[in-house]
């Protein structure tokens, strides 16, 4: 399969699942994730068409987003420590794991000389999991108007990781239950708009449920450029 293939199947698949429960196409934004992937092949994407990406670690990120285009939206989806907020405002336009006050703050002053709008999700732990990032979905409201009085990053919506099923359906839960959360937050208009909450859930395997259930962003790496080492 070539990269051109991978796109146009991904794209009407995405379509189609839009289309059988009566959502817009332009209500969902596919992020290519990037991760591992030499900035050749992001190239080749980027020349079918494809100008937003998801990188996981900041090193790999800053080698290669400065060899790309310009034009690129990229997105930070792997775990931030606050230590990295510096070059992740710098490299970054969203920033989708954002989970404490202390790395919105530290996000926030960086962006701030930089004089840089920048965006995040808040990163959910769904499945309240140990062992996972995020924040537990009954202190997301507490993190959130606390972000909001504290920095003026633009609040855009909510991003999960659901807990590994054997079936892509037993994700189905997670992602009502998060868009459940993000409504429910948008009625308190505790997001920068609360008319368009993103919504970042769905990856290779559960994609077309999460579009189902609500998904505006969804992420996709080894359907686009194949499994990774
Ligand atoms: C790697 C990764 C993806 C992409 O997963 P695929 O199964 O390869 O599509 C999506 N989201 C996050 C947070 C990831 O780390």
């Amino acid at each position: 399969m070539t990269i051109t293939s991978n796109f146009k199947e991904i794209r009407e698949s995405i379509q189609q699942a839009a289309t059988q429960c009566g959502r817009s196409q332009d209500s969902i934004q596919l992020l290519a994730v990037s991760k591992k992937k030499g900035s050749k092949l992001i190239k080749e994407a980027y020349d079918c068409g494809q100008f937003c990406f998801g990188e996981n670690y900041i090193q790999e990120a800053a080698s290669k987003i400065p060899e790309l285009p310009k034009k690129i939206t990229w997105h930070f989806i792997g775990h931030l420590q606050s230590n990295k907020a510096k070059l992740a405002a710098e490299l970054f336009d969203v920033i989708q794991t954002v989970d404490s006050l202390k790395l919105a703050k530290a996000l926030d002053k960086h962006a701030s000389v930089l004089d840089k709008k920048l965006s995040i999700l808040i990163q959910v732990n769904i499945g309240v999991e140990e062992q996972k990032s995020g924040i537990a979905p009954d202190e997301a409201e507490k993190l959130i108007r606390n972000i909001r009085e504290s920095t003026k990053l633009n609040i855009a919506g909510l991003m999960i990781i659901p807990p590994f099923t054997a079936s892509p359906e037993m994700s189905r839960q997670y992602f009502k239950e998060t868009k459940k959360l993000a409504d429910g937050l948008a009625q308190k208009s505790l997001f920068s708009d609360n008319e368009r909450v993103e919504l970042s859930m769905g990856m290779t395997g559960d994609f077309q449920i999460a579009i189902e259930e609500g998904a505006t962003i969804v992420r996709i790496g080894t359907a686009l450029f194949g499994t990774r080492e």
